[in-house]
C-alpha cells in the first residue's frame, strides 16, 4: 500500500514537472540561458496532447528500445522513458547536454549521445541496446535533414519496426501520395518501397517554441516485412525513379535517355516502355511503384540481350 502511494506521488511530481507544460520549458530555457540555434532546426514541442498522440501512434511498449533523434531539452524523451524499456537519444547540440542531464535525471533507462545522427552507427546501437531486434524511431525531426535521416535509416539495414516522426506537412504529404498528385515524386516511391506511410495528425505552429514558419505533421512509417514489389536490381529501379523525376516535365523516354546515371540506348528505353504497355509519351509521374519495378526488370533484360549478342556471334 505504502509503495503504491509513493508511486502515485512520483508520477504526480513527474507530470507537474513535465516540459510539455510551456511554463516549465520557458523556465528551463531561461535557467540555463539556452539560445535556440536555427541551423539545428530547433523548435521544441510544448503540447501534451500532440506528444500523447505521437507516443500512441508509435505503439511504444515496455519491451521496446526507442531511438529518439534530437531530444532538445528532453520533452518527448520524458514521455518515451515512461513507456519504453530503453531510450537512446542522439543530440548534436552540445549546449543541450547539461540540460538533458537535469531534465532526465528521474529516469535510469535513457542514454544520451552527443553526436550528429547522420554519423552514428545506428545498427550498432540496435545491437548494443536491443540485441539486434527491430527498434522504434520516434522524433520531432530537425526538418533540414528529414530525407537523409529517413532514407539513411531504411537503406543502411537498421532493423526497424516503425518510424513515427514530426516532419514538415508538405514532406509528410509527399511521402504518402501516389501517381496523379503534384506531390508524387522520388521520395514517395522510396518511402513506399520500404514502408507503409500513415499521416497521424496535422500540427499547427503554435504547438512549438519558437513557432516554425511551416505547418507540421506526424507521420508513421511502418516497415514492410517484405517489399511490396519484387525487382531484380533495386539500385537500377531507384536510378530510373530519380532520372524520371529529375526531369519532371519531360517524357519518361527523354528523362531516362538524358540521365547521366543511365547508359541505355533510346531504342532500348522505347522498347521497354512499349513492353510495359503504357503510352510512348508517358511521363514518369504517371507510373506506380509496380510499373517502375517492371520497367527496371525489362531494361535489365534488354541490356543483357544487348551485351550477350556480340558474344554469341564470336
Ligand atoms: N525533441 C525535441 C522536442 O520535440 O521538443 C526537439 C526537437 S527539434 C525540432 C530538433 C532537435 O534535433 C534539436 O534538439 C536539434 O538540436 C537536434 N538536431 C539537429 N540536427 C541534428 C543532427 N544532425 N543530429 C542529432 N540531432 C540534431
Amino acid at each position: 500500500m505504502e509503495r503504491r502511494e509513493t508511486d502515485v506521488k512520483e508520477t504526480e511530481n513527474r507530470s507537474t514537472g513535465k516540459l510539455s507544460n510551456p511554463q516549465n520549458t520557458i523556465q528551463v530555457i531561461q535557467k540555463h540561458g539556452f539560445a535556440f540555434q536555427k541551423k539545428f532546426g530547433q523548435n521544441f514541442l510544448i503540447d501534451a496532447h500532440v506528444l500523447d498522440k505521437i507516443i500512441a501512434a508509435a505503439g511504444v511498449t515496455a519491451d521496446d528500445m526507442v531511438l529518439e533523434i534530437g531530444p532538445g531539452i528532453g520533452t518527448m524523451t520524458q514521455y518515451l522513458a515512461e513507456r519504453a524499456r530503453q531510450v537512446t537519444a542522439v543530440e548534436i547540440d552540445t549546449n543541450l547536454i547539461p540540460i538533458l542531464k537535469e531534465t532526465l535525471s528521474d529516469y535510469d533507462n535513457v542514454t544520451v549521445i552527443n553526436e550528429d545522427i547522420l554519423k552514428v552507427d545506428i545498427k550498432k546501437l540496435a545491437e548494443e541496446y536491443n540485441a539486434g531486434k527491430p527498434i522504434k524511431v520516434v522524433a520531432n525531426l530537425p526538418y533540414y535533414i528529414t530525407t537523409p535521416i529517413i532514407m539513411g535509416l531504411f537503406e543502411s539495414g537498421v532493423p526497424i519496426d516503425n518510424i513515427t516522426v514530426m516532419v514538415q506537412k508538405e514532406v509528410a504529404d509527399r511521402m504518402q501520395v501516389g501517381p496523379g498528385s503534384k506531390d508524387y515524386g522520388a521520395l514517395s516511391l522510396a518511402v513506399q518501397y520500404y514502408a507503409e506511410p500513415y499521416i497521424v495528425a496535422n500540427v499547427p505552429p503554435n504547438c512549438f517554441i519558437p513557432r516554425p514558419n511551416v505547418g507540421s505533421a506526424v507521420i508513421r512509417l511502418t516497415r514492410h516485412q517484405t517489399p511490396p514489389v519484387e525487382v531484380k536490381d533495386r539500385e537500377l529501379m531507384f536510378k530510373l525513379i530519380r532520372a524520371s523525376f529529375n526531369q519532371r516535365r519531360k517524357t519518361l523516354l527523354n528523362g531516362l535517355n538524358n540521365s547521366p546515371e543511365l547508359s541505355f540506348g533510346k531504342e532500348q528505353i522505347a522498347a521497354a516502355i512499349e513492353q510495359l504497355g503504357v503510352p510512348a509519351a508517358v511521363r514518369g509521374e504517371a507510373l506506380t511503384l509496380e510499373q517502375f519495378a517492371r520497367l527496371s526488370d525489362l531494361l535489365g533484360e534488354l541490356s543483357l540481350i544487348h551485351i550477350s549478342e556480340p558474344t554469341r556471334l564470336q
